[in-house]
């Protein structure tokens, strides 16, 4: 059986940040819970052990690295604002369109002090996310089938968040309807990107406006091992959703904003 390579020296470079003893082995959990979970549903095709690492371990917590190390902390903001309002740092996340918990787990096991929910609109996936956090026995992660157009209109989920995270589920502008509804006023969307052109920050600034928000700041960075480009777009929710939003079900991806 392959096991995940700890990598301590890397997260170290590369994040400033290392996963502690007991972080180490809920990730090796977590990546045995996926290759068993594979083998009866098609979960992920990142299977080979340091490229799960990267693609899985490490991307998923790059994102949120402005709030888990302080000293990070986005440069335009307003960051204090986000602070102050949550003095505990207890924050409130969600992660649509996670598939197999991507990147809402690693998420969970790095700070267990903040909640996560992670939603997904296929009733398997979110029953295999179930089972791996039994497994894992973390109390902070919950998994919900829904879609991130009915979530946005649920008066328990619509601007509850602190975070939302988005990875690999369309494009920007669609992206950014289905989470910005999620984000408290004073919160913040990440979308997880690969290649991203000054011509997606044009169309995204128009998008991010209407839903009460705007881009706080891009951070461009490569990959540690295969040195593949990732861009993490961080948005900041200034004002309180318009009703208009999110559109009715498909709306967002048929008609992305523009
Ligand atoms: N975030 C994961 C999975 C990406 S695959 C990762 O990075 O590995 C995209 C996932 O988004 C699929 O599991 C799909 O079911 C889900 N999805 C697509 N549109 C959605 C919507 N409108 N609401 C909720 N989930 C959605």
């Amino acid at each position: 059986m392959s096991e995940l390579p700890a990598m301590l020296d890397l997260w170290q470079e590369s994040l400033h940040w290392q996963p502690n003893q007991s972080q180490l082995a809920l990730f090796e959990r977590l990546y045995q819970a996926i290759l068993e979970g594979n083998q009866k549903q098609n979960l992920t095709r990142i299977t080979e052990s340091r490229e799960f690492w990267e693609k899985h371990l490490w991307d998923s917590l790059l994102g949120i690295m402005p709030f888990l190390r302080a000293d990070l902390a986005l440069p335009e903001l307003t960051i204090t604002d986000f602070w102050t309002q949550k003095p505990n740092q207890k924050l409130k996340i969600v992660d649509i369109g996670t598939g197999a918990g991507f990147p809402g787990m690693p998420i969970a096991i790095a700070n267990s002090d903040w909640s996560l929910t992670m939603v997904d609109s296929t009733r398997k996936k979110v029953t295999f996310i179930e089972n791996a956090i039994a497994q894992l026995n973390l109390n902070n992660a919950k998994a919900l089938v829904s879609r991130a157009e009915s979530l946005g209109r649920d008066q328990f989920h619509r601007e509850q968040y602190d975070l939302a995270l988005i990875r690999a589920v369309g494009q920007p502008n669609v992206c950014a309807e289905y989470v910005l509804p999620l984000v408290r006023v004073g919160g913040f969307a990440v979308l997880y990107r690969g290649l991203w052109a000054e011509a997606d920050t044009q169309s995204l600034a128009v998008a991010a406006k209407q839903l009460g928000s705007k881009i706080a700041h891009i951070s461009s960075t490569s990959t540690p091992l295969s040195l593949s480009t990732r861009n993490c777009i961080y948005l900041y929710k200034h004002s309180p959703l318009s009703e208009r939003y999110p559109r009715a079900i498909g709306i967002p991806k048929q008609q992305p904003l523009s």
